[in-house]
């Protein structure tokens, strides 16, 4: 999808605000020569952004808008290392609402719903992000925040909240919780707003038939103002994007090169009316692709498809590239298992090591299961992994994402 004239415009505007600013991306692009860029072949020639430059940037070094315009930072946790500080203008707050909201509407939510809202709330832009988006829409917010399993039931029966939005691991918590207790007739749910984490479809499935809802993706990044740049339509996976804020592209994370419309590859971001920290280029690693053709919903925003993954999530082993989606994909189709497994990789006798736990019920032979599915993973990859069959329940439910694959070598 080419850059239009109109975009080229407004990047423009960003790479002036940049050098002006003498901000960290202002001096990068200075030392380049860039001053503008004149055609949608110039753009490709411009350097992309990483997260490393933003922690290079730590911690106020992206501010590229006067002092006294910043109201608000948020900052993506800092696990492996340097936290990275998003600086907002009152305009960046607002555009973030008003994509928000038009995540909300596109989801067919409106100011008569009950939204709950359980991501947390804090430097992270999570929940903040779902309250401004529903309070611009004229919804009703119920700022729960995360945890306290006990609280939010009590809550979503009260409140007769008919919105729910969190993480798919915690939206499959709760719908156990309503399950075991038998309370499903108390609650009112229509919807789920479930933010970006890959999740399988057939956990999708579970989420949805247990809570009786219908489950919305919705796409974002803390580096590009938070949660709320996209969200899939009513009976479509793929999710629009909102492309009067943020100019997306897809490219081959080798090569750094454009791939075709349809083709997958990593997701690069855009800013096109960001003051508070402009990116160009950004380079997000997650996967997906774009989507051609116009949507049967009659939007003109264009999609992109169900993120696939990250481009660091790729797995060497013996030798061989693996990603967690294609281990995923063969699980799905096992109608015997739920959807919860942990992959576990080690470095064992010399040798890597791959063992895949899986939760099945007690009517199955976890023996003749653990092979067959032991089978089938070979035929996906390449290379045969233990598979041990454990009791539904036994493996981590987590409210935050859940670590699905753990990689004993390097320890
Ligand atoms: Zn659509």
């Amino acid at each position: 999808m080419q850059i239009s004239q109109q975009q080229l415009d407004l990047v423009n505007d960003r790479i002036r605000a940049l050098i002006e600013a003498d901000s960290f991306y202002g001096k990068k692009l200075a030392e380049a020569g860039i001053t503008h860029v004149d055609s949608p072949e110039d753009f490709t020639k411009l350097p992309f952004s990483e997260k490393k430059d933003l922690r290079d940037a730590y911690p106020l070094g992206l501010m590229t808008a006067p002092e006294e315009e910043i109201v608000r930072i948020h900052s993506s946790s800092g696990t492996t290392g340097t936290p990275v500080v998003i600086p907002y203008t009152a305009k960046d707050v607002d555009d973030w609402a008003i994509m928000f909201a038009r995540c909300y509407e596109t989801a067919g939510i409106t100011n008569k719903d009950r939204i709950q809202i359980t991501p947390g709330y804090g430097l992270w832009t999570a929940g903040i992000g779902f309250q401004n988006g529903c309070e611009r829409l004229g919804a009703m917010a119920i700022p729960m925040g995360p945890g306290n399993t006990e609280k939010q039931l009590e809550m979503m029966q009260a409140m007769k909240s008919t919105v729910l939005c969190s993480t798919s691991s915690y939206a499959l918590l709760l719908a156990e919780e309503i399950q075991k207790r038998g309370i499903k007739d108390k609650i009112h749910l229509k919807k789920g707003v479930i933010g970006s984490e890959r999740w399988s479809d057939k956990m999708r499935n579970r989420i949805a038939n247990e809570l009786g809802i219908e489950l919305y993706d919705i796409y974002g990044l803390t580096e590009i103002y938070g949660p709320g740049i996209g969200i899939n339509c009513p009976g479509e996976t793929a999710m629009h994007y909102w492309d009067d804020f943020i100019y997306l592209e897809i490219i081959d994370p080798k090569t750094g090169e454009n791939v075709p419309d349809g083709e997958y590859g990593e997701i690069v971001i855009t800013t096109l009316v960001k003051e508070g920290a402009p990116l160009i280029r950004y380079r997000t690693h997650d996967l997906s692709r774009i989507v051609p053709g116009k949507c049967k919903c009659g939007r003109c925003y264009p999609r992109i498809d169900v993120i696939m993954g990250r481009t660091d999530d790729m797995m060497k082993i013996k030798g061989v590239n693996v990603f967690p989606s294609q281990i995923e994909e063969v699980l799905g189709s096992f109608e015997e298992i739920s959807s919860e497994y942990q992959i576990r990789i080690s470095h064992l006798e010399g040798k890597d090591t791959m063992r895949i736990y899986v939760e099945s019920t007690g009517d199955v032979d976890f023996e003749s299961l653990s092979k067959r599915i032991a089978e089938k993973v070979k035929s996906r990859i390449g290379f045969t992994p233990i598979v041990k069959v454990v009791e539904v329940g036994v493996l981590p439910r987590s409210m935050k994402k859940t670590a699905r694959v753990i990689d004993e070598r390097f320890d």
